[in-house]
């Protein structure tokens, strides 16, 4: 179905209420910084509900706070120095802690929110069913070259495997480095090391539908509801749901950042330096080529070309490459 497709009209409407409500929250975040107390506490933002944010103190406390305008958009997975005021459970985030990174959706305007910050792996999800598809991983993995994070290629639904095909999918991608496990989100004892790999990493699930990331969320936390449990009770913004972007702790530390809007995350625009770094084993090839405006085609002495002709590099791979670059040009 066509998105539709606002009028400049209705594009200025709609940034003059959000500008009228945002000047409305800073004055109420302003006038709540009077009430507050002179102690500063370092915080991490476990969900945004609109102006309002619910963050964890150190102690693992969580309370419902404004913040200040000036001090940027903040996201789901941010440090924020904040200050209590008098009431309990409540108070005003006053800065921001410097993020290493955000992953951005991009808005009607065509501008990036932040969806989630502070991530450092992406756990790249596909199954026998539906149908792997490499466009698709090869798009994930050139967000994740480009956040500098660590990609993890996860092969849910082990227990469907039966043909050697299935059994070498993505096999490729471990020879350029990644890590590929296979699991099974229905039988815990295969999730061993996949547990291991979440420890001490601030990790995000990506993948088509139906390859089971609710199935594996639900069994690597079990107590998933009790933390939403705690932040409705705090939030008192009606139920929290999991529809908004929140991070959740892993039993065994580690912490998992989920929403609808992060798992179903698609490549926004990218620039043509993005798109190299997007292709680890490609990189030494680049600016190799006789031609700087080298399409890799048929060329004379196209690097890339003849390490396809040598075999150094899998010609998919490639393909991909070009169809992502005559898509930026
Ligand atoms: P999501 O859309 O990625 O969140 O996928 P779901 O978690 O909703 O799973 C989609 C379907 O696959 C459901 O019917 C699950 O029961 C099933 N499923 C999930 N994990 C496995 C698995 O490891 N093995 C098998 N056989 N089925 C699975
Ligand atoms: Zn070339």
């Amino acid at each position: 179905m066509a998105k539709r497709r606002l009028t400049d009209q209705q594009k200025r409407r709609i940034a003059h209420i959000q500008q009228t409500r945002q000047d409305k929250m800073a004055k109420r975040a302003d006038h709540a910084l009077q009430n507050a107390q002179d102690i500063e506490k370092k915080g991490l933002v476990i969900t945004r509900h609109g102006q309002n944010v619910l963050i964890e103190d150190s102690q693992g406390d969580i309370h419902l706070c404004l913040f200040r305008q000036n001090i940027g958009d903040i996201t789901c997975g941010d440090q924020v120095i904040w200050q209590p005021t008098n009431e309990e459970n409540k108070g005003v985030v006053v800065g921001r802690i410097e993020r290493k990174n955000a992953l951005y959706r991009t808005n009607f305007s065509g501008e990036g929110k932040p969806l989630a910050a502070n991530i450092s792996q992406m756990v790249i999800i596909s199954a026998p069913e539906p149908e792997p598809s490499e466009y698709l991983l090869d798009q994930y993995l050139i967000a994740a070259e480009n956040l500098d994070i660590k990609a993890l290629i996860l092969m849910n639904k082990a227990d469907l495997i039966k043909t050697n095909e299935q059994k070498n999918y993505f096999k490729y991608y471990q020879d350029i480095g990644y890590q590929r496990l296979f699991v099974s989100a229905l039988d815990p004892d295969s999730l061993t090391t996949f547990r291991q790999q979440l420890k001490n990493e601030c990790s995000i699930f990506v993948g088509q539908s139906g390859v089971g990331k609710s199935s594996l969320i639900n069994a690597l936390l079990p107590d998933l509801s009790i933390q939403v449990g705690r932040l409705s009770h705090v939030s008192k913004l009606g139920r929290h749901t999991t529809s908004s972007t929140t991070l959740y702790h892993l039993p065994e530390s580690g912490e998992l950042i989920d929403s609808a809007g992060v798992r179903s995350f698609r490549l926004g625009k990218i620039k043509p330096y993005q798109l190299e770094k997007g292709f680890r084993e490609l990189s030494q090839y680049f600016g190799q080529c006789k031609f700087n405006n080298c399409q890799h085609e048929s060329e004379p002495h196209c690097a890339l070309s003849a390490a396809i002709a040598a075999g150094k590099i899998n010609p998919q791979r490639l393909a991909h490459f070009k169809r992502f670059l005559s898509e930026l040009t």
